[in-house]
């Protein structure tokens, strides 16, 4: 195929779809802003990690760089809650055998743009995008140079350029929210060579209207992020000095505290970060398509904003090769079909903060997950826990929504009950029964 294609955005989702669409046949061309990622000492120094799940999995193995970067992940198996007075408590994300990964960005990163390399994909970095003609399929950077395409893959991020010339044309819908919390990365070393805390878990210090989470990384330190407040009590705004930080994680984290002696440190010298979530529609124009953040930018608390990313490449390259590669069907059909999906997984994202943040530690939030547990175990094929269909799982992710909402639904009915005598045959029945209507 000669069709000459160029990506805006070297990232995550950007250079997996160039690994992908060179290895069709295609001349792919990628567009950086910053510098070299593996020249760069910012990028070399910053331990950052994401999870990483099944439908950020599947579009890696099809695109043939799983196995470079499977040595290098760290299986979670579950939740590993802290309460205040250090007391720890495990929850099984899935069935026996299911678990996520965490995954160090950079070191992903880079794997993704040597594959594109290798793969034969051009890949020009320190190319800010500035500009794009909608009509002669034209990208205009920074530096002068200009660029004419085929097809125009806008993988440029939360903030995109591609994005931002779209809301320039008529009949572009785009809406953007900040959540009140922000969020801070720590990092927890090594202690005597080893793991600070316990290695195959996700840790999270759950509290109410924050929360503390960690993940492993290779080097054997832990990444810490807390979601906090940017005002109010408490908040970022209240911690100024180096004795109030103290003292908070005195109070709220105080076993994380002590596996961080540098923490007052860490915390004035580490930025503090906004979580926003971005809706557009449609995501495409002309010969030009936006996919991963820079359509949907979503808040972390699923551990999906990559993952939904990457599926959308797949989904993007199913559908084109179906659709015998014609990109002015292809990218109206695209945008229509997987726009409610984005939506459905921005929704959950949200939810999830408040279950991660305030549930998770609750008692009839624990009978829910039992009463949960139990009815998979009856009916394993017919009832998957939301939390499975949206990791483990290639169901649609508003259909997840639905389903779980349905879930939610009847457990409620079961709770709130007087009967003591559970009938799980009942419950499988009214859950089938709503499934049908809705
Ligand atoms: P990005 O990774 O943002 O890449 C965009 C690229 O485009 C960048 O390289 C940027 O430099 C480049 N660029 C930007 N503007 C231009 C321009 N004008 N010209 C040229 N290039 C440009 N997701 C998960 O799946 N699991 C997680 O556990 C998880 N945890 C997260 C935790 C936090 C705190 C945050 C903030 C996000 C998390 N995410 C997670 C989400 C994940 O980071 C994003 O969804 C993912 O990085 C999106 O990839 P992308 O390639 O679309 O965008």
């Amino acid at each position: 195929m000669k069709d000459k294609i160029s990506i805006v955005g070297a990232g995550l989702v950007g250079s997996l779809i160039a690994v992908m669409l060179k290895k069709k046949g295609f001349s792919v061309q990628v567009f950086e802003k910053r510098e070299d990622p593996r020249n760069s000492l910012v990028a070399q120094g910053r331990s950052i990690n994401l999870a990483l799940s099944h439908r950020g999995i599947q579009p890696l193995k099809l695109a043939g760089v799983y196995d470079t970067i499977a040595p290098f992940l760290i299986p979670m198996n579950g939740r590993m809650m802290h309460d205040q007075s250090g007391a720890l408590t495990y929850q099984s994300y899935g069935k026996e055998g299911q678990f996520i990964n965490s995954v160090s960005r950079a070191q992903l990163n880079e794997l993704l743009i040597n594959s594109a390399e290798e793969s034969g994909v051009e890949v020009y970095f320190n190319h800010k995008c500035t500009d794009i003609d909608f009509e002669k399929n034209n990208i205009s950077f920074e530096n002068g140079v200009s660029v004419e395409s085929d097809l125009i893959i806008g993988t440029d991020g939360a903030f995109s350029a591609l994005r931002k010339k779209l809301q320039f044309t008529d009949r572009f819908n785009f809406s953007q929210h900040y959540i009140e919390h922000g969020y801070k990365e720590l990092s927890i070393k090594p202690i005597n060579g080893e793991f600070g805390l316990e290695q195959n878990y996700l840790h999270i210090w759950p509290r109410g209207n924050f929360m503390l989470i960690a993940l492993p990384n290779n080097d054997k330190t832990f990444t810490c992020t807390l979601f906090f407040p940017f005002e109010g009590s408490p908040s970022f705004a209240q911690l100024s000095s180096k004795t109030e930080v103290d003292s908070f994680f005195d109070q709220f984290f105080a076993d994380a505290k002590a596996l961080i002696p540098d923490l007052s440190d860490q915390f004035f010298e580490n930025p503090t970060s906004s979580l926003i979530t971005t809706k557009c529609e449609p995501w495409n124009k002309g010969r030009s398509i936006l996919l991963g953040d820079a359509a949907h930018a979503i808040v972390p608390f699923y551990g999906q904003g990559m993952n939904s990313g990457f599926e959308d490449v797949r989904l993007f390259i199913e559908m084109s090769e179906k659709m015998n590669w014609d990109w002015d069907s292809i990218l109206p059909s695209y945008s229509q079909q997987r726009k409610k999906d984005a939506d459905a997984i921005s929704e959950l994202a949200l939810m999830n903060f408040i279950e991660m943040r305030d549930h998770v530690g609750d008692p009839i939030f624990l009978k829910r997950k039992k009463l949960e547990a139990k009815i998979q175990e009856q009916f394993p094929n017919e009832w998957i826990p939301l939390y499975s269909m949206v990791t483990f799982s290639d169901i649609p992710y508003s259909e997840a929504l639905r389903l779980g909402k349905i879930q939610k639904q009847v457990m409620d009915e079961v709770l709130q009950s007087e009967t003591e005598e559970i009938d799980y045959n009942k419950i499988i029945e009214r859950f089938n029964a709503l499934k049908k209507v809705g």
